[in-house]
């Protein structure tokens, strides 16, 4: 598991934002085609296409990682998102002074 940048930044296809951080749910290396990964914005589970893009995960793939697996991931991409957050406020408190 774990979380990054992202060179390629696709688009959620649920909430439709750009993905620039992504969790790895089953290796820790940078995510390739067929990963699967969950999006920071609205915690779905998505799966990497062969172009890098990303689609929703199918029921056997969410059944294949392990739903564990994927809860843990989804947690992951909160706290995630919450750290981002967090440095965004920081930084705009402190650019605003
Ligand atoms: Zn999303």
């Amino acid at each position: 598991m774990r979380t990054g940048q992202l060179e390629v930044q696709p688009h959620c296809p649920t909430c439709k934002k750009l993905l620039d951080g992504f969790t790895a749910i089953d290796h820790d290396k940078k995510p390739k085609a067929g990963d699967v990964t969950i999006c920071a914005y609205c915690n779905e589970v998505l799966q990497f296409t062969d172009d890098m893009s990303l689609k929703l995960a199918s029921p056997g793939v969410i059944e294949e990682c392990g739903l564990l697996e994927i809860s843990r991931g989804q947690r992951q991409a909160r706290e995630f998102k919450e750290r981002v957050d967090m440095r965004r406020m920081i930084k705009e408190s402190i650019g605003s002074t």
